[in-house]
């Protein structure tokens, strides 16, 4: 088995700008704060995130006010601005030495940042969303991370990022070494094969099946998304095995003997299609074209979601199942 840390050393960690206050930003800001490293967060001047950080009583500045002084400079930008914040505010304005970090490899990866030699490039990955990872901070828990070195200046590199990792609690549930390549390459195909591209298309896919049977599509919502979650609590608590022992032994004939045919070689030849797209650049330069021709696939497909039935019903189921 890989090694998982426990432990890392806080006091090597400095003084932290983190740039951006949205999902890792105020999760990564608040709970370093709360271990006792001092924070200031980087916003542009108009945003709206500006007075939540300020009532937390955190230091709020400009990115490039905040990063004058900072040892390390958290990045946790949308991927799609990172570039554009770096080269005109931050890279500018930084501290010689100081390290820079990332919550994903995605800019570093593929080039589109650059830190001169001279500056740790590190990164410290929670494995799960922001608000989560700010959540289980507070109850005095953590959320598994990892963290990798792209640059080591210092000689320290591989230290300070495991201290972040500590310092943000990653350390109480585990902290595994990686790379920016596997980070990146791991990252994008788990959101796009299984966790929400994959997950996303075979709930509508049952759900469609369902009520073009025509069934009741309050059911059909119940049945696959809705109860999905439910389902998903028992794997992440005990895996597919301790699912497999709560759900009724009907449900387990029935999984055991059909989901090969729903997941079947077709969907794995797509799987390796999709990893191969993402290995050889192809997925990047798609989303880097879009990012930088206004987004319109992006939002052309957006639109497109959320014009679809489940959405619609599970709008007004889910108001019922407000307490
Ligand atoms: P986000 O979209 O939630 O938040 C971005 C923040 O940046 C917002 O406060 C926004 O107002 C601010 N911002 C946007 N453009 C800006 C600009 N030009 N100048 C200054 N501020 C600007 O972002 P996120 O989802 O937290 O992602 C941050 C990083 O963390 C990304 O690298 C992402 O890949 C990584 N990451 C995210 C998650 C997650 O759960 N969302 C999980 C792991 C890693
Ligand atoms: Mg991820």
């Amino acid at each position: 088995m890989a090694t998982v840390y426990r432990e890392g050393d806080i006091s090597l960690v400095g003084k932290v700008a983190v740039i951006g206050y949205g999902s890792q930003g105020h999760a990564h800001a608040l709970n370093l704060r709360d271990s006792g490293i001092k924070v200031a967060v980087g916003l542009r001047p108009g945003s709206k995130s500006r007075a939540i950080a300020l009532a937390e009583g955190l230091e709020v500045g400009t990115p490039a006010e905040v990063v004058k002084d900072a040892d390390l400079i958290a990045i946790l930008l949308p991927d799609q601005h990172q570039p554009q914040v770096y080269e005109d505010e931050i890279a500018p304005n930084m501290k010689p030495g100081a390290a820079i970090l990332f919550a994903h490899g995605f800019n570093v990866h593929f080039g589109r940042i650059l830190p001169p030699a001279g500056h740790d490039v590190i990164m410290v990955a929670p494995k799960g969303p922001g608000h989560i990872v700010r959540r289980i901070y507070t109850e005095g828990f953590g959320t598994p991370a990892l963290f990798a070195v792209a640059q080591d200046a210092s000689g320290n590199a591989r230290a300070i990022s495991m201290g972040y990792a500590a310092a943000i609690g990653s350390h109480r549930a585990g902290m595994l070494e990686t790379t920016f390549v596997e980070e990146t390459e791991t990252d994008l195909f788990g959101e796009q094969a299984v966790l929400c591209g994959g997950a996303a298309e075979l709930v509508r896919a049952g759900f469609e099946t369902l009520v073009e049977a025509g069934y009741q599509p309050e059911i059909a919502y119940y049945e696959c998304l809705h109860e999905l979650k439910l389902i998903v609590d028992l794997m992440y608590e005990g895996g597919l095995d301790y699912m497999r022992y709560s759900i009724s032994d009907t449900a387990e004939f029935g999984d055991l003997t059909r989901g090969k045919r729903i997941i079947d070689d077709h969907v794995r030849a797509n799987m390796k299609k999709v990893l191969a797209e993402i290995r050889e650049g192809q997925f990047a330069k798609e989303w880097i074209e879009d990012m930088n021709t206004g987004e319109k696939r992006l939002d052309a497909a957006r639109v497109e979601a959320k014009g679809q039935q489940l959405e619609e019903v599970g709008k007004e189921l889910r108001a019922l199942m407000q307490r």
